[in-house]
């Protein structure tokens, strides 16, 4: 689901008619791992989990509001779990009554973006929309969370120019995969640590299953969701991007 550069191999027979556009690709493929690798891989400069040493986390939902969210709105009152959806311009614009039953109760809208797009296939004018655009009002402060977490250090200086934070994970719920929600939830499970910032979505037909799971695990681990606000996410700094970057290449 996340987006990777693969450099072409070049293996014409009149290769060096083809060397310029080698280079360029090469050089084009380099710049765009790079950005991969500082933006979404290390995080480098995003925001991502909270403290290590409170029992609460963070269960985030990207891309609705959907048909999916009364569901899961049911489960979250049935567990008095206070959670962030991370929604897109269509769907907010598509549902205006879901976005006032998550805000009624008592659920933080972020932004995810006007195209669920990575960031670097996006011309810089039409990346600038994407960051300014927010279900709130002009607001300092406020998190977009760009879609497959893709961004690059651009992303990052027009987020500031904007006042957004950019905000990331460090948990995937993985109910993207066509797998049984108890699997999906024990992997999960074994992922999460104090201040985890976990990612489902607003939409897959597994998930409010897999959140009911998760939620009952986390109970008996004893730690309680709470607002991204209230967690709160913390700035990814040298030695935890370092961490992500394994995370990502090293498995
Ligand atoms: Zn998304």
């Amino acid at each position: 689901m996340c987006f990777t550069a693969h450099p072409k191999a070049g293996t014409a027979i009149h290769i060096s008619s083809f060397t310029p556009l080698i280079k360029a690709g090469a050089a084009q493929a380099g710049a765009m791992l790079a950005a991969d690798v500082l933006g979404r891989a290390a995080g480098w400069g995003a925001l991502g989990p909270g403290p290590r040493t409170r029992p609460q986390v963070a269960l985030t939902f990207d891309d609705g509001p959907s048909p999916r969210t009364l569901d899961l709105l049911m489960v979250l009152e049935r567990h008095g779990a206070p959670s962030t959806f991370f929604v897109t311009a269509p769907n907010a614009a598509a549902h205006p009554d879901l976005m006032n039953a998550l805000a009624a109760a008592g659920h933080q809208l972020e932004a995810h973006g006007i195209w669920h797009r990575p960031a670097l296939l996006m011309p810089p004018w039409k990346e600038w929309a994407q960051v300014r655009w927010h279900p709130r009002a002009e607001q300092p402060g406020l998190l977009f969370r760009p879609p497959y977490g893709g961004h690059s250090p651009f992303t990052r200086l027009l987020a500031r120019l904007a006042h957004r934070q950019i905000a990331l994970w460090d948990v995937e719920g993985r109910d993207w995969l066509a797998l049984p929600a108890a699997e999906l939830a024990q992997h999960t499970l074994g992922q999460v640590c104090p201040g985890s910032v976990i990612l489902l979505h607003d939409g897959p037909e597994v998930t409010p299953e897999l959140l009911d799971l998760i939620l009952h695990g986390l109970e008996e681990r004893g730690l309680a969701p709470v607002l991204v606000s209230d967690l709160p996410m913390q700035r990814i700094g040298l030695r935890a991007g370092l961490g992500r970057l394994r995370a990502s290449y090293g498995r």
